[in-house]
């Protein structure tokens, strides 16, 4: 999309830009900030700049009724072509005080999921060797109960603070409703902090453990392309990826996108790819595997925007 054809921000985007002190650009574009590189603008994007100036974004938002949407580093998303009506927030990388106490570390949500990693090495902890190589932020990561074959966010939270337009409050790992690759946050609440405990271990197998996770997922996953990772979840006892490729689509393509030929949940970006090329994939693969399975698959990444009606089924 040119400037030119770019439409004017809505009225409400000045007001709220003129109510908070963090980073506003309107017309956003989301493309870049995701990991597969597909999508249109956002009305806002807001960088707030501390906790204070997030809970006024949040009021500000309700008072003028304005969609929410919180953006991680985009690895998990398809952003419609048209983009978003309404504000995303992105946090920054630093967002609220971070601290540690012998098992426990509370890290910003804005923080990369490798964070987590560092700090529970140099701490001399283990227990989160799944979060090696996992893209995205923390906040992300809890709202997706990002994981691999050997563990997931689930095992190590203890709590996470949010903020809704109500004010900011930590809520225990057990009311989360933590699950596979999701979590029930309440509606419209952002993770600013995350708490997670670990445990004292021995850091060699530790990395070790972390090494072999990662090499694996090296050897069986297109890392290098543009891509939102899984595209559905894996149904009970069975592979989305193995489904996908019995119904002879791997490698298969629509337009700029094409079901990777490394991974077949994986939905690569070859260049120039729209949403639209991206829903017509996942759309093909739903009905080829309900034809000939009998299975419905689920989707794990998550739409966001305008799809115009366009449906996965
Ligand atoms: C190459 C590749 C490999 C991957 N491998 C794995 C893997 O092994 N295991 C795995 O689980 N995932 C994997 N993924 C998917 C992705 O890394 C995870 O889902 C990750 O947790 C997404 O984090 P994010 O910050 O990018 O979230 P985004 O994609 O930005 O957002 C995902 C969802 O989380 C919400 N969200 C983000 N931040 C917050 C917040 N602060 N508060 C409330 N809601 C929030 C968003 O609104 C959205 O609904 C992979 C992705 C890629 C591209």
């Amino acid at each position: 999309m040119t400037e030119a054809s770019r439409p004017a921000p809505p009225a409400w985007a000045g007001e709220i830009a003129g109510r908070v002190r963090g980073e506003c650009q309107a017309g956003a574009p989301l493309a870049p900030r995701t990991s597969v590189r597909v999508g249109g603008p956002a009305d806002l994007l807001v960088r707030p700049a501390d906790p204070a100036d997030l809970a006024l974004l949040l009021r500000a938002c309700e008072e003028l009724s304005v969609p929410v949407l919180v953006l991680g580093a985009g690895a998990n998303l398809l952003v419609a072509d048209a983009g978003f009506r309404g504000v995303v927030i992105r946090l920054p990388i630093d967002f609220g005080e971070e601290t540690e106490d012998g098992e426990r570390l509370v890290l910003s949500s804005g923080a990369p999921v490798s964070r987590l990693v560092q700090r529970a090495q140099a701490a001399g902890l283990t227990g989160c060797e799944f979060a090696a190589g996992i893209p995205g932020t923390l906040g992300g990561a809890v709202a997706m109960n990002a994981g691999t074959r050997i563990g997931e966010m689930k095992d190590v939270v203890e709590r996470v603070e949010v903020a809704t337009p109500a004010g900011a409050r930590w809520i225990p790992a057990a009311e989360l409703g933590f699950a596979y690759r999701t979590c029930r946050l309440p509606p419209g609440a952002v993770v600013t902090r995350v708490q997670v405990r670990l445990r004292p271990g021995d850091l060699a197998r530790s990395l070790a453990a972390m090494e072999a996770d990662v090499e694996h997922r090296r050897r069986t996953q297109p890392l290098h392309q543009p891509t939102w990772g899984s595209t559905f979840r894996n149904p009970p006892g069975d592979h989305a990826g193995r489904l996908i490729e019995a119904c002879g689509l791997k490698g298969h393509r629509a337009g700029g996108a094409m079901w990777s030929d490394v991974h077949a949940n994986f939905v690569v970006n070859l260049g120039g790819a729209t949403a639209r090329d991206c829903l017509a994939l996942i759309r093909l693969a739903r009905q080829r595997v309900r034809e000939r399975f009998g299975i419905a698959l689920d989707l794990e990444v998550r739409l966001l925007g305008d799809f115009g009606g366009e449906s996965v089924d």
